[in-house]
């Protein structure tokens, strides 16, 4: 069954999208990742005091660090849902060794380790029991989707990427999520407090709050999602043999 293992190590990015609001008006949900590091207390802050709800993505080894940012997250259930990122930030990958130069689980036993490592850590550290799991890289080989959705969990894709990994300047970021349209899942990052791109995540949302979009969380909409197939390089083993044999 060659070909079955193949299909399972395929790597897919899911697209999360949410029911739109129709006559209602628009509305989007805000899903931040707490990878690990700190919190960037603008976004917080600007959170609660614009009673804007989200659904935050943590992982074990954010949790570990940050008591007083979860604290803030448990005191205020009607704003923040809390999901799990993972134990220690490990892709759901099996058969390719690194996504985005981060190593991968390789194994279902390791996907397993790290899904369930940070449910228990939720339970812990907070009580909590989550119900959508997002991998680090936000893709995943195609086997691994389904174990995580065999253990309970839905995959927690998105619509629209907020910050590049919080990578981009405040301007930039700004602009993508004041771009939101209806039924979006913007992707954006709470765990980098001296990077520019938290700044424009404050005021990308409140352009949206401004313009009378809604913000809804995970928990209370109805999602759909479609698994879009990522083509990644061949193996470097297989370019090496091809040279080898044309010659050159
Ligand atoms: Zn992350």
């Amino acid at each position: 069954m060659g070909s079955a293992a193949a299909h399972a190590d395929e790597i897919v990015e899911p697209r999360l999208r949410i029911a739109e609001g129709g006559a209602a008006g628009s509305q989007v949900a805000l899903t931040l990742d707490a990878c690990s590091g700190k919190t960037d207390a603008r976004i917080l802050d600007a959170l609660v005091q614009n009673r804007i709800p989200a659904t935050i993505f943590i992982t074990g080894r954010w949790t570990r660090h940050n008591a007083g940012a979860l604290a803030v997250m448990k005191a205020h259930p009607d704003l923040f849902e809390l999901e799990n990122h993972g134990l220690n930030h490990v892709p759901a990958i099996e058969g390719l060794p690194t996504m985005y130069g981060i190593k991968t689980a390789g194994t279902p036993d390791a996907i397993r380790a790290e899904v369930q490592g940070g449910v228990d850590s939720m339970w812990s550290a907070a009580g909590v029991k989550p119900h959508w799991y997002r991998d680090a890289t936000a893709r995943y080989s195609l086997g691994a989707v389904g174990l995580i959705e065999k253990m309970g969990y839905k995959v927690a894709g998105y619509s629209l990427n907020g910050d590049e990994g919080a990578s981009l300047l405040a301007a930039s970021v700004e602009k993508r999520i004041a771009a939101a349209k209806d039924g979006d899942v913007i992707l954006s990052h709470i765990n980098q407090p001296t990077h520019s791109a938290g700044a424009g995540v404050v005021k990308g949302i409140l352009a949206l709050k401004a313009r009378g979009v809604r913000f809804v969380r995970l928990e209370d909409v109805q999602t759909s999602q479609t698994l879009d197939p990522v083509h990644m390089p061949k193996p470097l083993k297989t370019a090496a043999a091809v040279r080898m044999s044309s010659g050159s």
